[in-house]
């Protein structure tokens, strides 16, 4: 049963591979009546000035899916279709994606029904503050944890931990990630998502013996992961044939000038609209590239029924969350396809986030190399336990991720009992 103020088609895309995993693994029905559902759903309408007097109002959301392991932990999104469903499904992939990384946090998500890009930076910021005031009573460092997603960044970021260290009287660095490093943010927290897509893809690589010096890379997204993915990818070696955002996308054969790219992006107001560095292609002709490497990195629900059949990669790495619906991934396993799953392929964002915190808690900061290494160890071994359980259980990476991190959370929760 999924409540009907949740029911929208991205939380039945959560709960229905929740639905898979949990049969499969057997799990206690009670349990299962539980993890379907978030713990608690917050819905706050914000009220903000707007720079020409006019007041507006903003449908803003946080969810808690589960803190049964430590403190909740999610992103908050801004994108004028955010919605109660999908901010809960997106904490519940929360949940599992700390699970399996073996992060001592539950899981959450926020959003805000905004399209940022039409506000000004001082709409943007009292936006900000005042969905921060009126979510402050749920989050904390020994709470919930919130971070940038689709639509904020480090500034938000800042102007969040600013308006909750303003409530309780002193500075709290540890109630956001994703800050600044000025505030106690971390290196290597901007382009974490993007490194660890590509760490994983590369064990993927490995264990299929292929090679990364002729292997050649598609990416769907500019945003923070498509850009930092395209970008490490190219360092490492690969050949990045093609980018996109919502605009529209770019492909060389012989491979796009990424780090020229980027520039010119940064230089020309973040859309590829005018760009001619590369063969002007749509979104769909992305996504049915023939090529080693696809990096849905944009929005949830991209790869479906409709173009599945299409899709002509070895290894699908999914660097945004719920990027595949259900029918399309059993379309793309029939067909062969190496799938690393969101909450695996994704998960550098929040182990970063998780290194930023501790370090914020200690009061005491790593190096660069530190943050790298970590990343490096912890999504590895991830990536390689979910492997190792795939072949041992027959099933798939998508399944046995999902069924590793349910199953760390139910031990949790058979250990702690039930309430009162
Ligand atoms: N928004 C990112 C995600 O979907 C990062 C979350 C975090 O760092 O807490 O995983």
């Amino acid at each position: 049963m999924v409540v009907r103020e949740l029911d929208n088609h991205t939380f039945r895309l959560a709960v229905a591979q929740f639905d898979q995993a949990a049969e499969r693994m057997n799990l206690d029905p009670n349990l299962r009546e539980r993890l379907k559902l978030p713990e608690r759903s917050l819905l706050v309408n914000v009220p903000v000035r707007m720079d020409d007097g006019a007041v507006k109002m903003f449908a803003g959301y946080r969810v808690q899916h589960d803190s049964s392991r430590g403190p909740s932990k999610g992103g908050i999104r801004y994108h004028p279709d955010a919605n109660l469903g999908e901010v809960a499904a997106l904490a519940m992939w929360m949940t599992w994606k700390c699970a399996l990384a073996g992060l001592p946090y539950g899981g959450a998500k926020g959003g805000v029904q905004v399209n940022p890009k039409q506000l000004s930076r001082a709409e943007l910021q009292r936006l900000t503050r005042r969905y921060a005031a009126a979510i402050f009573p749920l989050i904390g460092p020994d709470k919930d944890v919130p971070a940038p997603d689709v639509g904020t960044d480090p500034q938000v970021m800042a102007w969040m931990m600013d308006t909750y260290s303003m409530q309780v009287g002193y500075a709290v660095p540890g109630v956001v990630t994703g800050k600044p490093l000025s505030i106690g943010g971390s290196l290597g927290r901007e382009e974490a998502t993007g490194r660890g897509v590509v760490d994983v893809t590369l064990e993927a690589m490995r264990h299929l013996k292929l090679d990364i010096q002729t292997a050649t890379v598609a990416v769907q997204g500019f945003g923070n992961v498509g850009a930092n993915t395209a970008r490490i990818m190219a360092e490492t070696g690969a050949r990045v044939v093609a980018v996109s955002d919502v605009s529209g996308g770019l492909y060389n054969a012989k491979g796009l000038a990424i780090p020229e790219l980027l520039a010119w992006y940064r230089a020309n107001g973040q859309t590829f609209s005018s760009c001619t560095m590369g063969d002007r292609i749509t979104n769909e002709e992305l996504l049915a590239l023939d090529c080693t490497v696809l990096v849905p990195a944009a929005l949830s629900e991209q790869i479906t029924e409709a173009n599945a059949a299409k899709i002509s990669c070895r290894i699908l790495a999914e660097g945004a969350n719920g990027p595949t619906t259900l029918e399309a991934d059993r379309i793309l396993t029939d067909k062969g396809v190496f799938i690393i799953p969101d909450i695996l392929a994704n998960s550098g964002g929040v182990i970063v986030s998780y290194f930023e915190w501790v370090q914020d808690m200690q009061r005491f900061f790593w190096n660069s190399l530190d943050i790298r290494d970590r990343l490096h160890e912890i999504i590895t071994a991830a990536f390689h336990r979910t492997l190792q359980f795939s072949r041992q259980r027959g099933v798939t990476m998508r399944m046995a991720a999902l069924m590793s991190g349910i199953d760390k959370v139910a031990q949790a929760h058979l250990s702690r009992g039930l309430y009162p």
